[in-house]
């Protein structure tokens, strides 16, 4: 049977939802995004997107939009806990245009879901339905009812469970494995960057490395907002973006932290605290005509800053899927052939990144220095992370 053009069902409108379903509506198909919030608004704070990602957003003719708010880096950097030595992790701005052919830049996550929400209302203004919680789906092997919780359903020829870590449609189409916490904890924030001293106002991205913790610093907004993420080994198991915590917790959980990243703690204006979740990795995320994106297919830690991106990734290749094959289910398992080893990949080798950057090793000056060096060598980033930044959406075989 050929299905050229689909009615699309995407359960979730974060980040994956709505590039899946932009990707989808310039392929011609008829998509409705439900999500359960009553409004949109991301929360939270800085995100980080690479050349894998931001190749796909400009290909989805975003590029100027995201301009008008992002920040270009020039670098990132790693840096000791207590010491504050500081080693040149790599060079960004025109360095990963030339090396992979596109950007690497910050965008604080608010402005990166409107210019998205945009998008799709651009194309189709009524796509994407707030107050709608999803409660339960069948599938038919004809097509697929999506029952939200008001007992209205709605049918479609494909669904899509972009639905976040805590997935319904992952756990209706996988079974009932829960999250569980991973032992980490962030704390988030945002500083107004006019607060912080000047020797902090630089436009490069920090990660400070230390024992059981390490800190990400970036600019976002055109330099206007300075972002913090803070992580530590603790047990803290609430994960909700509207979490609030004091500065004098987050500070205490830096204690012995070297003085800027106190200077950065001081300054925010409300830290949120956000349990690190993960889940085991599935061998495939699409079964008939339903399958899952982003977190809800692949969550992992943030040590990467590939989870965002992933989910970018898997809304352009999935939507290429259904433009390259007649039948759904056919299109849904080459997504699974393009997706699922990739994003595996990514998520154990944010796994190892937590290894490298809370390692014990880093505890005393005098062997934090040959471990970086031995760890973050030329070679050894360049061999991490080219595999990553040089992956393209847009021509992967599907
Ligand atoms: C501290 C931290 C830092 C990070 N930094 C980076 C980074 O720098 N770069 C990067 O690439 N990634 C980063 N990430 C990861 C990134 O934030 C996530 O991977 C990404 O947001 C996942 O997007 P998503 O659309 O799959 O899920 P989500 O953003 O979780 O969206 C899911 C949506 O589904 C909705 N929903 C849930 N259940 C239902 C239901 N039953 N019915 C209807 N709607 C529902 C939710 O309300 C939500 O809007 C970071 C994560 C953390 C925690």
């Amino acid at each position: 049977m050929t299905e050229r053009l689909l009615r699309i069902l995407i359960v979730g409108a974060g980040i994956g939802g709505l590039t899946a379903a932009l990707a989808l509506l310039r392929e011609g198909h008829d998509v409705a995004v439900y999500e359960q919030a009553p409004r949109l608004a991301e929360l939270g704070a800085g995100v980080q997107i690479s050349a894998n990602g931001s190749r796909v957003l400009f290909a989805l003719g975003l590029e100027d939009a995201i301009r008008r708010v992002w920040c270009e880096p020039a670098g990132k950097e790693i840096r000791l806990w207590n010491t504050g030595e500081t080693w040149k992790l790599f060079d960004l701005g025109a360095e990963s245009v030339a090396r992979y052919g596109a950007p690497y830049f910050m965008i604080h996550r608010a402005d990166l879901h409107r210019v998205l929400i945009d998008a799709v209302r651009a194309l189709a203004p009524d796509a994407i339905h707030l107050n709608a919680r999803c409660a339960s789906f069948d599938d038919d092997g004809r097509a697929v009812t999506l029952r939200l919780a008001t007992h209205e359903h709605v049918t479609g020829g494909v669904l899509i469970g972009a639905d976040g870590v805590h997935s319904r449609i992952r756990n209706i189409l996988v079974g009932d494995d829960k999250p569980e916490f991973t032992g980490c904890m962030a704390w988030r924030g945002l500083v107004p960057t006019e607060k912080l001293p000047l020797h902090m106002r630089r436009n490069v991205g920090v990660n400070w490395v230390g024992p059981g913790g390490h800190v990400i610093n970036y600019l976002l907004r055109r330099g206007e907002i300075f972002n913090f993420v803070g992580v530590v080994e603790r047990d803290w198991r609430v994960e909700s973006w509207t979490e609030m915590g004091t500065r004098e917790e987050c500070a205490a959980d830096f204690s012995g932290w070297n003085h800027d990243i106190h200077a950065i703690i001081r300054n925010i204006e409300q830290p949120y605290k956000w349990a690190l979740l993960g889940r085991t990795p599935l061998t495939r995320f699409s079964h008939g005509r339903v399958t899952l994106l982003g977190d809800a297919a692949h969550p992992t830690l943030p040590m990467l800053a590939q989870g965002a991106n992933m989910a970018i990734e898997d809304g352009l290749v999935l939507a290429r899927c259904l433009a390259a094959y007649g039948d759904a289910e056919t299109a849904l398992a080459h997504y699974d052939a393009a997706r699922v080893a990739r994003t595996a990949k990514l998520v154990q080798g944010a796994n190892d990144m937590a290894r490298r950057f809370h390692n014990p090793a880093l505890a005393d000056a005098t062997g934090a220095k040959a471990y970086v060096d031995a760890q973050w060598s030329e070679a050894t980033v360049k061999q991490r992370y080219d595999w990553i930044f040089q992956y393209d959406a847009a021509r992967v075989a599907v």
